[in-house]
């Protein structure tokens, strides 16, 4: 099964120009979500997680199911003024615009060992500010894990300049 065969390029969102990877398609496939999940946990498993992370929201819909899979537990890294009680918050750049994420202080015991997951990895700017966040309070961040990747954007590289391994389903030149 070829994941790409499940994605739909969207041009022109969410502004002129950019071509966007809607995975819609595959989350409304069962068989296909299925297999990319499966795919997806082969991975993730070798970075021996506790915890993952998924950053809202298309991250959620990634590292929820596969949190199960693997018997670990799921921390949310949301949007600005989401989370009840104390949280922490890191602003950064994304593909098209800034955006804050924050995380509750609690979420992670001192010391576990956590991956981080999103949809796409295009700049790396979501899943650094994730890793930031999550060493803060004290995770061990052993891997990053997307289904898509751009590989015109230079996600990878900021990744491995945190010491963050990185693995995708799929990429776009
Ligand atoms: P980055 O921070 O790496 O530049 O951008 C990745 C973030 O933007 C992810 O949270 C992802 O959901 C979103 N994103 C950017 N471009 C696309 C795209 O073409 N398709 C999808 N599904 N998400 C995108």
């Amino acid at each position: 099964m070829n994941i790409k065969d499940h994605i739909r390029g969207i041009p022109d969102f969410p502004k002129p120009g950019i071509l966007f990877y809607d995975i819609s398609t595959l989350l409304a496939h069962p068989d296909a979500w299925s297999v990319a999940l499966a795919r997806l946990a082969n991975d993730v498993r070798k970075f021996q997680p506790d915890v993952l992370a998924g950053v809202e929201s298309r991250g959620f819909l990634v590292a929820a199911p596969l949190a199960l899979k693997l018997g670990c537990g799921f921390v949310m890294l949301r949007k600005k003024g989401k989370l009840p009680g104390k949280t922490i918050r890191h602003e950064y750049a994304l593909e098209y615009g800034t955006d804050t994420i924050e995380i509750q202080e609690d979420a992670i015991q001192p010391g576990q060992r956590v991956v981080i997951l999103d949809d796409l990895l295009a700049t790396g700017g979501t899943m650094c500010a994730g890793i930031e966040l999550l060493r803060q309070v004290g995770g061990h961040v052993t891997g990053a894990a997307a289904i898509l990747e751009l590989n015109f954007l230079p996600g990878r590289q900021r990744l491995a300049d945190m010491q963050v391994p990185c693995s995708t389903l799929a990429s776009y030149d």
